[in-house]
């Protein structure tokens, strides 16, 4: 990237100086604490600056990505090329009228979680604890406890390549398991639209607690992981096969298989993103053997990684 980097500051001069970095480490923008660097880093506030962003990767074949939290993402270690727009810290803003809530897509999960608690609002509860944005919420349908993203969205808006932003409402988001229509589309999630019950308060957050509880007592969130690391195959549990297949606890160097919960790959500090993949082929590779089972990775791969080191997946 070294080669572009003047290149890159003089494209990229019109956006805020302020939220705009060159050559920028993503350790931490990221909840497995590992990545290399992003060739350009944008922290936008608005989606004209998101547009004004776009338009200059356009014009100049400059790749982008997008991360709204980065608990979700094995970040390679020799970075990300072009544009990373992360939205997790400035294209957070919440508005709430009666039932419903409107979240920017960088907006936490747990902003918009206490906003509902504290207007007596219930049907966010499930999502206490998970680490992601709204836009990684939706695109992730993600899910915990007795709810879903799906239950609780009504509509969300995104931005195309072509710059044209588009509502979907309802059944039109294709939500699956860990899935939505965003994941075959190009595109930037804005914001979602969430409606919501009347609950009490008191029981709001008397479930809150619960979960958080649960979460504390069965999953190693003092840990530097992005949550489950396979998705659940039909009719069983990662973590389960993991565990069945002696792997609970497992360890290469500073990565490994947590030994409290075994469908969580763990960064116990120090680990690379490459050690964290080979931690990921040789869960696949001894669960398959074992097992017969193909266990698919719920995590998203993002930049400079060699066809050679995920062909594992
Ligand atoms: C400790 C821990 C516990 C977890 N528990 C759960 C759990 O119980 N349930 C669950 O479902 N998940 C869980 N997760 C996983 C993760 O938090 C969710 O998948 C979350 O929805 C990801 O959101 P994010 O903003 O961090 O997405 P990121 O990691 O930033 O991105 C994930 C993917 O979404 C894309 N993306 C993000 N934002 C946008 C946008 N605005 N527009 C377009 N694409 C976008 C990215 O490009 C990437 O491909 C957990 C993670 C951790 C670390």
């Amino acid at each position: 990237m070294k080669n572009n980097d003047s290149l890159y500051r003089q494209l990229f001069a019109e956006l805020p100086r302020h939220r705009t970095f060159f050559d920028y480490e993503m350790k931490s923008f990221s909840t497995f604490k590992v990545g290399g660097k992003a060739d350009i880093l944008f922290l936008p506030e608005s989606v004209s600056e998101i547009k004004a962003a776009i338009t200059i990767c356009k014009n100049n074949s400059i790749p982008f990505q997008v991360l709204g939290k980065g608990s979700n993402v094995l970040i390679s270690d020799r970075g990300i090329r072009g544009l990373t727009i992360y939205l997790g810290s400035n294209f957070t803003k919440i508005s709430h009228e009666g039932k419903r809530i409107r979240a920017q897509a960088g907006a936490s999960l747990a902003a918009i979680t206490s906003l509902a608690a504290k207007n007596n609002l219930t049907g966010l509860e499930f999502s206490v604890g998970i680490p992601g944005s709204v836009g990684g919420a939706v695109l992730m349908n993600a899910s915990a406890y007795d709810g879903e993203i799906k239950d609780v969205v009504i509509s969300s808006s995104y931005l195309t390549t072509q710059e044209k932003i588009v509502t979907l409402n309802g059944a039109e988001h294709q939500f699956g398991y860990r899935s939505s229509v965003y994941q075959n589309i190009s595109s930037i999630i804005l914001e979602a639209d969430f409606i919501l019950e009347e609950g009490n308060r008191l029981e709001i957050y008397e479930k809150i607690q619960d979960f958080q509880i649960k979460r504390r007592a069965s999953q190693p969130i003092d840990k530097f992981s992005a949550g489950s690391a396979f998705k659940r195959p039909p009719d069983n549990y990662a973590g389960k096969l993991i565990s069945d297949a002696g792997l609970k606890g497992y360890r290469e160097m500073n990565a490994g298989v947590s030994a409290k919960h075994a469908g969580f790959i763990i960064n116990y500090g120090g680990a690379s993103a490459s050690d964290i993949n080979r931690v990921f082929a040789h869960v696949k590779s001894v669960v398959e053997d074992k097992f017969g089972v193909s266990l698919q990775p719920e995590v998203k791969w993002i930049g400079d990684w060699t066809e050679e080191e995920v062909q594992w997946k």
